[in-house]
């Protein structure tokens, strides 16, 4: 089939290359040229495991290709799939200029039956605008329908998130277009769940507030477990067997963070708001997620005492392990924070330090975890890297001031810690000091 993605980022790129490993003569699009030269010549514009391979096996088998000329992609397609971002604006709402953008430029350009598909997370109703738009914009008589196909790819999983994900969202009212999309899917063995557009859209913002949730529970209950002196670890395993809970997204920590939980929360209880409803559940899952991340920073200025000109290292920035993105990660606001107070502020990622660069002052970046630690008075683990996991925790207490390590993501064993001779501080478990 000839499809076309518009948007290039995380989603688009994941969507673009699996739909050519499956097949089809597909055109990536995005207005960011810089973006598009780098993919034709098989540089990657971010981190994600499997990506680079994948997209330069179909750049050589001519399944895929890259165009920053949003009305080539346009014209190439049947299938047309809005894969751009959806910001929040300063009150919480969905920014949807760039989804707007895209519409009126699908209009003016549409030159033959289109199925235009918005696998954006955007508000319940935004079908109907992207209905509007191209029938006000459009210069002929042309046929089109709208699809709403909810994206649910993890970054650092993208790629098999997308060949294998649990379950796949076609909104539609046209049987024309549904049974194209079915076909379009065909090869990739997961539940479909067909249903009306508007079900599809509150589908996806119904499961990113519900995960959220989940995160914001078990950091609530962490809280309790840090003052009771009960372990939030045992309590989460012990939940997690219950079929009706499961383990996953039971981890306590500094919070969620990324491009979709925040943004994704706030715009549910602005789009609740719009219809009288106050989501006060929601209201609680976002300041939960708040108040863990001072909580944290809580724990770091009682240990330190005074934190001014202390040497604090970080390791750990991206939002999450195995992703550069750094779009809301608690590492922003914790250095800020410490920043404040004239911490002196020392750091290490294994991905995102490219783009920590354009968004953090006055941090020295490091080479390694070794280097983090040397003369630090305190390391903080802010983001739960394998490569964090796997340091040699002898060489990290050599070299530093005085061992201590304020864990953000639960990745020691205390007791472990203990015996190696640190003071370690972790989420809603014991302290070793
Ligand atoms: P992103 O910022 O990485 O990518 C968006 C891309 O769209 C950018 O490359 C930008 O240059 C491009 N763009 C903007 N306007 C354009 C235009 N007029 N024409 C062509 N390209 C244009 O964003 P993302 O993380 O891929 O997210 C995209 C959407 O998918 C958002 O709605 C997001 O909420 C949703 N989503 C994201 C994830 C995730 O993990 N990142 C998961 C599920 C859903």
């Amino acid at each position: 089939m000839k499809i076309s993605v518009i948007g290039t980022g995380y989603v688009g790129l994941a969507t673009a290359t699996v739909f050519a490993e499956l097949g089809n003569e597909v055109i990536g699009a995005d207005i960011d040229k810089g973006k598009i030269d780098k993919l034709n010549k098989g540089i990657m514009p971010i981190f994600e495991p499997g990506l680079k391979e994948l997209v330069k096996r179909n750049l050589k088998e001519k399944r895929l290709r890259f165009t920053h000329n949003n009305k080539e992609a346009i014209e190439h397609a049947e299938v047309i799939f809005i894969c751009v971002g959806t910001p929040p604006k300063a009150n919480g709402e969905t920014d949807l200029k760039y989804v707007e953008a895209v519409a009126k430029e699908i209009a003016q350009s549409m030159n033959s039956y289109k199925i235009i598909v918005h696998k954006s997370t955007v508000p319940v109703e935004t079908g109907e605008m992207v209905k509007r738009i191209v029938k006000v914009n459009v210069k002929q008589n042309i046929d089109f329908d709208i699809v709403s196909n909810p994206e649910f790819l993890r970054e650092g999983t993208a790629i098999k998130d997308t060949m294998e994900p649990d379950r796949i969202v076609i909104g539609a009212d046209s049987k024309k277009a549904i049974e194209i999309m079915k076909k379009l899917y065909s090869q990739i063995k997961a539940p479909l769940v067909i249903t009306d557009i508007k079900s599809a859209e509150l589908i996806k913002h119904a499961s990113n507030a519900f995960l959220a949730t989940k995160i914001s529970f078990i950091n609530a209950v962490s809280q309790i477990c840090g003052l009771s002196g009960a372990n939030v670890e045992r309590v989460a395993e012990g939940m997690g067997y219950d079929k009706r809970i499961v383990r996953a997204f039971l981890n306590a920590g500094i919070g969620y963070g990324g491009f979709c939980f925040p943004k994704d929360i706030q715009a549910f209880i602005k789009i609740a708001e719009k219809y009288g409803y106050d989501f006060q559940l929601l209201k609680a899952t976002h300041n939960i997620n708040e108040e863990q991340k001072l909580n944290f920073i809580k724990k770091v200025k009682k240990v330190l005492r005074n934190i001014e000109d202390k040497t604090i290292g970080v390791l750990g920035l991206s939002f999450k392990p195995d992703t550069d993105d750094m779009r809301f990660a608690p590492s922003i606001f914790i250095i800020s924070e410490l920043q404040k107070e004239n911490a002196k502020i020392k750091a290490y990622d294994p991905e995102a330090m490219e783009k920590a660069k354009l968004i953090l002052n006055d941090v020295e970046f490091c080479t390694d975890p070794y280097e983090v630690a040397k003369d630090a008075d305190v390391l903080l683990i802010l983001t739960e890297w394998n490569e964090f996991k796997e340091m040699d925790i002898k060489k990290i207490k050599s070299l530093m001031k005085k061992p201590l390590i304020i864990d953000g993501r639960n990745i020691y064993n205390p007791e472990d810690m203990l015996r190696e001779g640190f003071s370690y501080i972790s989420i809603g478990r014991k302290d070793v000091i």
